[in-house]
């Protein structure tokens, strides 16, 4: 069997503990890889190894062009090992083949474009405070320093890829700390970067409990930043601890986006978008649409149709090209997700299609849909992060932005209409970080991804993105060589009153 180590200052090694745990395929319960499980002391000599190799400029100060050109090296070997990755993702995640293989390609394509952000010169003069000639301005985009990244389970490459390439493109160091229950595609992404020309302790990959590594990482004071994609409730946990020395803190974490169809939408568009947009990876998305609400005025239609759509769907082996819905995560997602069509259930909504597990042997659950909810309702309001979707009926479009609004969260959500410029109005009304027009899921390299509320603090993607793993300077130098006209001279020198 496969056994993966931990990756510290360029080496591969076994916990300090001789420690290990095994990564598991949710579709057939098999162990597939030993892990190395960190301890906290693996994790203080990571952050020590970041720490050093941030201190000693080896990766921030090299010239950005050999900045890009490794991290392209990274791009190159993710490419060259396409299908190995693909299949240990399937295997270790419960990803369908479909997704996973997107998953990998779209984490090359992301890298790569941070191989070009890296090239970008953020530095800019600005103007001074009075005329011109007094003073010149320069504002400085330097690395934020040692960045630790706290990855989730969903897209476990492509999370490690979007934390990873900002944090590199802007000069910082690293310690990767990928979700336990998928570590495996990270731990490989160790063994990729060590081919490159990557200095040693620049990146760092280590295996291991949040409850404790975690939190070594989040609280260590040698580290500067705390970059997180997870749970809204690990979250806040994680802003107390990384308060002892204000790291900065970039969290993408939980929502409830809602997914609206006007009445003038295209209705199969619709009900197909409305399927990719909740039950996605088995509705395992941050950002899923998994409150759907539909105009009363195409309900009838609506619901007739996607409980037709959902129930042609092929669940089972994720492996088979042909599959449209794989396992969840694991025993204790399965067990979570199941309570919470309990609750629906209690709560007096109905099961439109789906409700129940599919076969005996892995965590597969139908594509669940609840009909005659109500926003207020449990089903509605908390992250369920399984292929269940509650159905709302609206009246019109202000009443869809209030249902919509009526979150904690604001992660994403969409509009689907006939009408660019209605669903546009509608679009602009909605506070929540991003929204799709008669689209789902799909997100740009160069436009931030964020979530307003508890959805998160800061953004990926884009300049916003690149920016997060900087720190502003601005450094004031002074023009006028006369001291006699400074504007503070006569605030600190004595003046002759004349008479
Ligand atoms: P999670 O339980 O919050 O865990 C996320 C990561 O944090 C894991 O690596 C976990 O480690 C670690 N962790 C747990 N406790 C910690 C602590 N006290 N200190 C530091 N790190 C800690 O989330 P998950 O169950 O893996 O993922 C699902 C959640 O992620 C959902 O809520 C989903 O909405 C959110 N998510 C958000 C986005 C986004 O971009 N907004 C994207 C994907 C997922 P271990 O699990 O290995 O112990
Ligand atoms: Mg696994």
């Amino acid at each position: 069997m496969e056994k993966y180590l931990l990756y510290i200052n360029g080496q591969f090694r076994e916990s300090s503990d001789g420690g290990t745990f095994k990564a598991v395929n949710p579709a057939s319960g098999e162990v597939i890889a030993e892990i190395a499980k960190a301890t906290v002391e693996d994790t203080r000599a990571a952050v020590d190894a970041a720490r050093n190799a941030f201190d000693s400029g080896i990766w921030s100060e090299l010239p950005r062009e050999e900045r890009s050109r490794i991290i392209k090296q990274i791009v190159d070997k993710i490419n060259e090992n396409a299908r190995h990755l693909t299949g240990l993702e399937v295997a270790d995640s419960g990803s369908t083949l479909k997704k996973a293989g997107e998953d990998v390609f779209l984490s090359a394509k992301s890298l790569n474009h941070y191989s070009k952000m890296a090239l970008l010169d953020l530095n800019e003069e600005v103007e001074g405070l009075s005329k011109p000639g007094v003073s010149k301005n320069i504002v400085r985009r330097e690395p934020v320093g040692v960045c630790a990244l706290i990855i989730p389970w969903n897209f476990p490459l492509k999370m490690a890829i979007w934390k990873l390439g900002p944090a590199l493109a802007a000069g910082c160091t690293v310690i990767l700390k990928p979700a336990m229950e998928t570590s495996v595609t990270a731990m490989e992404l160790a063994r990729l970067i060590d081919q490159t020309d990557m200095p040693k302790g620049v990146v760092n990959i280590i295996c291991g409990p949040g409850s404790s590594i975690g939190t070594e990482l989040t609280s260590n004071p040698k580290v500067d930043k705390v970059a997180f994609t997870g749970s809204t409730e690990v979250g806040k946990t994680i802003m107390k601890s990384a308060a002892g020395n204000l790291k900065k803190i970039t969290l993408e974490c939980g929502g409830k986006s809602a997914n609206i169809v006007l009445d003038d939408a295209d209705l199969e568009t619709a009900v197909d978008g409305a399927i990719y947009a909740g039950f996605y990876h088995q509705g395992q998305c941050c950002e899923g649409g998994t409150r759907l609400l539909v105009h009363e005025k195409i309900y009838e239609p609506f619901v007739n149709l996607l409980k037709e759509k959902i129930e042609r769907m092929k669940i089972g082996d994720p492996m088979d090209k042909t599959t449209n819905v794989g396992p969840v995560v694991n025993e204790s997602q399965f067990n979570s997700v199941m309570d919470y069509i309990r609750i629906g259930k209690e709560e007096g909504a109905e099961v439109l299609t789906g409700g129940k597990r599919y076969g005996e042997k892995g965590y597969y659950i139908e594509p669940t849909v609840f009909i005659n909810a109500t926003n207020d309702m449990r089903i509605s309001q908390e992250e369920i992060f399984g292929p269940v979707v509650t159905l709302i009926k609206f009246r019109d479009d202000d009443e869809a932005v209030k249902i919509a609004n009526d979150s904690v969260f604001g992660l994403g959500g969409a509009v689907w209409s006939g009408d660019d410029a209605r669903a546009l109005r509608l679009a602009e009304r909605l506070r929540t970080g991003t929204v799709w027009i008669n689209e789902y899921h799909l997100l740009s390299d160069r436009a931030p991804f964020g979530g307003y509320k508890q959805s998160g603090i800061g953004r990926e993607f884009g300049l916003d993105g690149l920016k997060e793993y900087t720190e502003a300077k601005h450094i004031h130098i002074d023009e006028i060589k006369d001291r006699t006209k400074k504007t503070w001279y006569a605030v600190v020198v004595p003046q002759d009153n004349g008479s």
